[in-house]
């Protein structure tokens, strides 16, 4: 037998779960902790409510869950509620999996200032995390400026964009939705402080900016590199450019307009005791395609501004941390002996979710190189008595799949379910 804790259930969680269970069989026994009482991390609060389809893989991961030798371990905080020695000395191996929840800072004057937030806090807001189910953004006025030209910062836009109607099928929890109805926003200020061939932007994500009913993608043409450079780029890239190359053909008017800024670097962030303005300075790639700063500057008008510059993982105490990266340092998974990192939390928060799936098998391979069968430690058993004496109230799968229950049933028409977006409600609807 062997005894695996992995810390996050999200999609690099189960991947790594599933990857144990696959070489091992009914020879191991998985622990997913997590701090929440519910599974599937960035599936549940990080996808986009209106990419309903994506979310879908979590009943791959409810297969592996249902299974006996791996458990759901909720409402289980590393940290105060156990440590990650206390982990190390009940199991063979702890693998943590805890993803990048926390936002890098936008790092310029201002930043701190109301109505400055950053796209985790965003992005949980309308997801119904139940650390951002408060954030109450202020949604009209000036207008919205995004910072960062990643899929990020296209699911934000997107968000603030859509009407009610284009929500509909979506699980945009209900404080969201009534929000964004209540406000809106005439411009969406994307600054990208690159050109169109050094976004991060996927073409799927980008081209669904085309298809919005009430707003509509305006790039200038002057911004495009010349045509024939387009070959250059890799195949992605350049469906991505197609999609910003139309967008600058059609001017097409709609009462929301989503502005692409290119080589537009956020200076600072003004106002008087809120956002009001963001003064913008005009780049220039150099010859290594880096960024180089005009001097040029103006004025974007914003009563918000979402930073989607890209996330960190919180540091843990005791495990080894490399700051500049925002990651555990690790070799190839490896932290410290029987100690591995795993999805974003190994390799920082870039590609796409299946991108974990051999993330989770690599990781396995390194502990099955690392571990000897049968070594005497109790596993879960260990960890039950250590929870319980501390008074921890552990939820369980089951109990998870009660909390579905309740939150498919108060669904409005037509959505999948409404999250419940608080610790309390969420605790409560095991019952
Ligand atoms: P990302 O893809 O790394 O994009 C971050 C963007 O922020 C880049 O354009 C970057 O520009 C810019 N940036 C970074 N620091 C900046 C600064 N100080 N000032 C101005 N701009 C700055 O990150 P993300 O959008 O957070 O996405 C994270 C991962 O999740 C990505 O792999 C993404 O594809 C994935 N994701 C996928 C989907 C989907 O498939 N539907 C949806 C959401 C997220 P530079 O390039 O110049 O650094």
């Amino acid at each position: 037998m062997r005894h695996i804790a992995i810390i996050g259930s999200g999609p690099a969680g189960y991947y790594t779960a599933e990857a144990a269970q696959k070489l091992w069989g009914d020879e191991v026994r998985v622990d997913i902790i997590d701090r929440l009482p519910v599974p599937y991390g960035l599936i549940r609060t990080g996808v986009a409510p209106d990419h309903q389809s994506i979310k879908g893989v979590s009943r791959r991961y409810e297969a592996t869950a249902l299974s006996d030798n791996v458990r759901f371990v909720g409402n289980v905080t590393v940290g105060p509620d156990v440590t990650i020695a206390e982990l190390g000395e009940l199991y063979d191996a702890v693998v943590l999996a805890t993803g990048a929840p926390s936002d890098r800072p936008v790092g310029i004057p201002g930043g701190d200032l109301p109505g400055v937030i950053g796209s985790a806090a965003f992005v949980g807001w309308y997801n119904g995390h139940p650390d951002h189910a408060d954030l109450a953004p202020p949604l009209r006025g000036a207008g919205a400026v995004i910072v960062g030209a990643g899929n990020v910062a296209l699911d934000v836009a997107r968000v603030l964009a859509k009407t009610d109607e284009e929500f509909a099928g979506s699980d945009i929890v209900a404080h969201a939705l009534d929000q964004l109805r209540g406000g809106r926003f005439d411009t969406i200020t994307i600054l990208a402080r690159r050109g169109p061939h050094q976004i991060a932007m996927t073409p799927k994500e980008l081209g669904e900016l085309g298809h919005l009913a009430r707003a509509a993608p305006e790039v200038d043409p002057a911004d495009l590199p010349p045509v024939d450079t387009d070959a250059a780029l890799d195949p992605g890239q350049r469906k991505s450019v197609a999609h910003l190359r139309s967008f600058a053909a059609r001017a097409v008017s709609k009462a929301v307009r989503i502005i692409f800024d290119f080589h537009a670097a956020p200076l600072r962030i003004e106002g008087e005791g809120r956002v009001q303005r963001v003064v913008v300075e005009r780049t220039t790639l150099d010859a290594t395609g880096r960024v180089a700063m005009t001097g040029q500057t103006y004025v974007v008008p914003a009563s918000l501004v979402v930073s989607c510059i890209g996330y960190r993982t919180p540091p843990i105490d005791g495990v080894p941390y490399d700051e500049q990266l925002g990651r555990f340092a690790n070799v190839d998974g490896r932290i410290a002996p029987r100690l591995y990192a795993v999805g974003w939390a190994r390799r920082g928060p870039t590609g796409t979710i299946g991108t974990n799936r051999p993330d989770g098998f690599m990781i396995i391979d390194q502990i099955a190189a690392d571990i000897m069968p049968d070594s005497g430690k109790q596993g879960r058993a260990g960890l039950d008595r250590l929870l319980d004496a501390r008074g921890v109230e552990v939820v369980t799968f089951r109990d998870w799949q009660r909390i579905d229950d309740v939150e498919v049933a108060g669904a409005r028409a037509g959505a999948p379910r409404e999250k419940l977006v608080s610790m309390a409600a969420l605790l409560a609807a095991r019952a």
